[in-house]
């Protein structure tokens, strides 16, 4: 039912996103405040826009994959953001893929709520956000794999999900796709710590890692931290670890999410050891200047910086 989409936000993630939307045959209109990576789009073919308020004239959907809460809260609300104006939007839906903790997508979601059609689109009286924060990393993007956690207006949103996704899980009321998402980077950070820290082990140990990777990916060790994105480099290839933990998921990412986790199990009165183990490794790969490499270079935390 809907054609015209807007996407903001053009990193890893967005940029390959907007490729399989473009591929899927949706009017896609871009912003991204990078000017570079907006040239690039144009430079495709795709109409590029200097706000997100530009952006959300128009488009029927609006899409944001951005870093972390204070950037969604500014391209929403912000001066030329996408509610600017007299309460009354174009977009009947607006999407928000990135990883944010679920008080500030609550936020949004009311101040959406509050918002006005300017053009009734089909069926639609109001416009509507919904949460869809996805996990999969850049090959799942590109690949169009990713896995999207949503909720309410499910099936109007279905078909422009598939063209960027292979999966899509309704996780509840407005806010659950944070929470799934939030849950699952947690248990993404720990056992890539613990991958790492076992690949380490063993090399001091004397067992490669290639031959370690292969006793795991058969054995109850197995993650998606050792069978599909290894941290050591040159045990696999095409991952973040084998071309220098170059793009990927930022180390300074996963500390956001780290740090969206322990302040959602404060809220929720929840012990969380593990949580602050994990956020202190990530603070301290920022500190040591690893903030923009690849997540799965915390291998080096534990490995005294030689590759095997
Ligand atoms: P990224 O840093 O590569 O991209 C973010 C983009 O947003 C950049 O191009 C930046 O210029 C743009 N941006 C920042 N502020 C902006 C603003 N105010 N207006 C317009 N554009 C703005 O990040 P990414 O790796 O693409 O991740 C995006 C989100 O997806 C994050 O919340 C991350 O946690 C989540 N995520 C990432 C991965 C991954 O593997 N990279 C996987 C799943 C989820």
């Amino acid at each position: 039912q809907f054609q015209n989409v807007g996407f903001i936000g053009l990193g890893n993630m967005g940029s390959r996103m907007v490729n399989n939307l473009v591929k899927a045959g949706f009017n896609v209109t871009v912003h991204d405040i990078n000017r570079d990576v907006m040239k690039m789009f144009t430079e495709m073919g795709v109409s590029a826009r200097e706000t997100p308020y530009e952006v959300a004239q128009d488009s029927q959907v609006v899409i944001t994959m951005l870093p972390s809460s204070s950037h969604v809260m500014d391209v929403y609300t912000g001066t030329n953001g996408l509610l600017h104006g007299d309460n009354s939007i174009r977009p009947a839906l607006l999407i928000d893929s990135s990883t944010i903790d679920p008080q500030t997508t609550r936020k949004i979601s009311i101040a959406v709520s509050n918002c006005n059609l300017t053009e009734k689109i089909d069926n639609w009286e109001k416009p509507f956000m919904l949460d869809a924060p996805v996990s999969g990393g850049v090959l799942a993007a590109e690949a169009g794999a990713l896995t999207f956690m949503v909720e309410n207006a499910y099936l109007a949103a279905k078909p422009i999900l598939e063209s960027m996704g292979r999966t899509s899980i309704y996780c509840g009321g407005s806010g659950n796709g944070s929470a799934a998402k939030i849950c699952n980077n947690l248990a993404m950070a720990v056992s890539m710590l613990g991958t790492s820290e076992a690949l380490a082990l063993g090399q001091s140990l004397g067992i490669s890692a290639t031959t370690l990777t292969q006793v795991l990916n058969t054995s109850s060790g197995r993650c998606w931290s050792s069978d599909k994105y290894n941290p050591v480099p040159g045990v696999m290839e095409g991952v973040p670890s084998s071309r220098d933990y170059n793009g990927g998921f930022a180390s300074k990412l996963m500390a956001k999410d780290l740090n969206l986790a322990a302040a959602s199990a404060e809220e929720a009165g929840h012990k969380s050891a593990l949580i602050s183990t994990a956020q202190e490794i990530y603070k301290k790969m920022c500190e040591d200047g690893h903030e923009t490499k690849d997540f799965s270079c915390v291998f080096r935390h534990f490995y005294n910086g030689k590759d095997e």
